[in-house]
């Protein structure tokens, strides 16, 4: 194959994650999501925690969409729900990165949304299935803008909450995080080289739930910032 072979299709779009305050863009490499990491969300899910090691999905970086969007309701399910969650912004290459080195591969933080088909999730775990058609949502990765780590220090503790309509339905604090930030980077970066651009959904408090059309999910992360999404009609 040449260099310059010209391409039969156009190229797919660069996602882009803006930085706050800063004119610079991170373009979005990999998106990985750590699955049950509060013990009262794994309680709600009817599962006992696991505190022996992290487990990973992922969602394509195609799901992306900016905080402020306005997302349809997706096809195929009737138990579309809200996760609320602290994203890590990997901004260094990093393999079998030492727990006590793993801030120094984070560039920054995000808030989160980890939108998901709950009923596919769980029809998918019963049948010892993936869990693609549950998390890989098109649309379904919301990220809000970046917060370098310089401006916001390595959160190990604060508050974190969502709201749908104005109503709060999930409240936390990062200090519950079964396996904490460093301690994601340093396990997963044992399975994956680690590269700028890469992102980690951290996983999600107590109090998931479902969104209807109209909704508005809106939430926060102490020291990091505020996200929201608008719910549209079905496609
Ligand atoms: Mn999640």
């Amino acid at each position: 194959m040449s260099d310059n072979a010209p391409y039969l299709f156009p190229a797919p779009p660069q996602p882009l994650l803006p930085v706050r305050g800063r004119r610079e863009v991170v373009p979005l490499n990999r998106i990985f999501c750590v699955g049950r990491n509060y013990e009262a969300h794994a309680k709600e899910m009817g599962v006992a925690v696991d505190r022996e090691a992290p487990f990973y999905f992922t969602k394509s970086p195609r799901h992306y969409v900016p905080s402020g969007a306005t997302v349809p309701y997706p096809p195929g399910t009737a138990n579309y729900h809200y996760e609320m969650e602290l994203v890590v912004v990997i901004g260094r290459a990093g393999f079998r990165v030492p727990a006590d080195r793993a801030v120094e591969y984070i560039f920054g933080y995000a808030c989160g949304l980890d939108m998901t088909r709950r009923d596919l999730q769980f029809a998918a775990r019963e049948q010892r299935r993936p869990w693609d058609l549950g998390k890989d949502v098109e649309q379904s990765a919301v990220i809000a803008d970046i917060v370098p780590a310089s401006e916001s220090g390595h959160p190990a503790s604060g508050h974190i909450e969502l709201r749908v309509n104005g109503q709060t339905k999930q409240q936390s604090d990062l200090s519950l995080l079964i396996h904490s930030v460093p301690e994601i980077v340093a396990h997963l970066s044992t399975f994956y080289h680690l590269e700028p651009g890469d992102v980690i959904f951290t996983g999600t408090p107590e109090g998931v739930g479902p969104v209807l059309p109209g909704d508005l999910v809106q939430g926060s992360v102490a020291r990091v910032g505020d996200i929201g999404l608008t719910i549209g009609p079905a496609e």
